[in-house]
């Protein structure tokens, strides 16, 4: 069975994982969805198709010591590091948009898919809203600029991407 490896963003935005796969995470994976209020939603995953599982130390120093030379490390974060790491020690693809984490990717010999292309068409569409004043942020803001409370993020809407070129029909 092939397997692949999920960046946070293929699990945050994206609706149907490849059934085909072996779908794993890491635990910083873990910890940044569960950040961003989807612990509901990564319960059901990893109870049915996407499995946890932790790099090597072996495996991560290789990749930091590739990210010290090629000059990405500064623009890559520890869950970064760890996908890139997992990926490369199960000689699994890696599912991510990053550009950073595929340029890396690419000098360690870890082959990258992109969302559209792994199969994941469609997209959910994300926003953060403040638990306290109730303004509304892209996905990714965790606090708020007015009143310092922590948003929750909720889904917008659901829309179809743009299918890939090539891509299977
Ligand atoms: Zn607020």
């Amino acid at each position: 069975m092939k397997g692949c490896v999920l960046d946070s963003s293929a699990l945050f935005y994206g609706k149907d994982l490849p059934s085909e796969y072996e779908c794993v995470i890491t635990p910083g994976v873990v910890q940044e969805l569960r950040r961003h209020g989807m612990a509901e939603r990564l319960e059901l995953l990893l109870d049915t198709k996407v499995r946890e599982l932790s790099p090597s130390i072996l495996a991560v120093r290789a990749v930091r010591e590739a990210a010290a030379k090629t000059g990405d490390v500064r623009r890559l974060s520890e869950t970064d590091i760890e996908i890139l790491a997992l990926a490369y020690e199960m000689k699994y693809e890696l599912v991510t948009d990053d550009y950073s984490i595929q340029n890396l990717a690419k000098v360690i010999g870890v082959k990258t898919t992109g969302m559209e292309q792994s199969g994941i068409r469609e997209v959910f569409e994300w926003q953060a809203k403040c638990t306290g004043c109730g303004k509304l942020f892209t996905a990714e803001v965790e606090e708020c600029d007015i009143c310092g409370s922590p948003t929750r993020t909720k889904r917008k809407k659901t829309t179809k991407s743009r299918r890939a070129p090539g891509s299977r029909s």
